[in-house]
């Protein structure tokens, strides 16, 4: 967290593409596939947090981003084991606020520490400061999300849904287009959790059927091929359907909205 900024302060949410800055904090020329949506929501979660942020990468497709002597990032990379991402980054903070706590480093100098995983419901029930999905086709909503949970102090989680065109066999320039029907379709939810509270930040009304998101990734072909599994499809949609139910028959558990974030429509 940004030491100039007391842990209350609400960074101003923004309206449009134009307002997301421009410079960029991970460059590209990097090893991994064109057309990679978790490098997208990486890249705008970057413009928020900027260039003193230490990324803690457990081993995956993003340890390619980073390979000695070159590395697309303006500010650090710790690359662990597979289960010690969270160990790293909380490795990490540690050693940040002994550093700071015996005035060898000043508070100005601190840094953001980020930790890519995927665990909505296990951090819901304790209750982090801050726990949100985003979206790379969703970039307003992705960017108020980020700057909602700079100013909280204590641990925060973003799911980031990362269309992968080398493992769901699809061509690299859909990634967008999964992205987009990932949310109209409800397979993936837009939410966020403020100390334990859970609210939708964009609630497809008009959902599209699951089938539209399905059909065209060679990883569900056999849904469709040699010849169609109604059943499967059928049990997928009603699994999506119950979610949004549950949503909406759940008081305070989210608002209604029928459009998209604001700036997001045109994406
Ligand atoms: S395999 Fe998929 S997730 Fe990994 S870098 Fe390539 S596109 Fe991204």
């Amino acid at each position: 967290m940004p030491a100039e900024l007391p842990a209350s302060t609400e960074l101003q949410a923004i309206k449009n593409l134009k307002q997301i800055a421009r410079e960029e904090f991970i460059l590209p020329g990097t090893a991994i596939c064109g057309g990679c949506g978790g490098l997208e929501a990486l890249r705008l979660a970057a413009k928020v947090l900027g260039p003193k942020t230490v990324f803690v990468n457990a081993a995956g497709c993003f340890t390619l981003l980073a390979v000695f002597p070159y590395t697309p990032f303006k500010g650090s990379w710790l690359y662990t084991t597979m289960a010690s991402a969270a160990a790293g980054a909380q490795g990490v903070r540690d050693a940040l606020d002994v550093l700071m706590a015996r005035g060898k480093m000043s508070a100005e100098d601190d840094v953001e520490v980020v930790v890519k995983k995927d665990l909505f419901a296990i951090w819901l029930a304790h209750r982090p400061a801050y726990l949100a999905t985003v979206s790379p086709r969703y970039p307003v909503d992705l960017t108020n999300k980020f700057l909602k949970a700079k100013t909280r102090r204590g641990p925060k989680l973003f799911i980031a849904q990362a269309p992968c065109p080398t493992g769901w066999l699809y061509d690299p320039e859909q990634t967008a287009e999964y992205a987009h029907l990932a949310v109209e379709t409800g397979i993936f939810a837009l939410k966020e959790a403020v100390e334990g509270i859970v609210t939708h930040t964009y609630i497809p009304h008009r959902r599209r059927p699951v089938e539209d998101y399905l059909q065209g990734q060679g990883r569900y072909r056999h849904l469709f091929e040699p010849r169609r599994n109604t059943e499967a499809i059928a049990h997928i949609q009603e699994q999506v359907n119950t979610y949004w139910s549950e949503v909406a028959e759940t008081a305070g558990l989210g608002r209604w909205e029928s459009r998209p974030p604001r700036g997001d429509r045109k994406v």
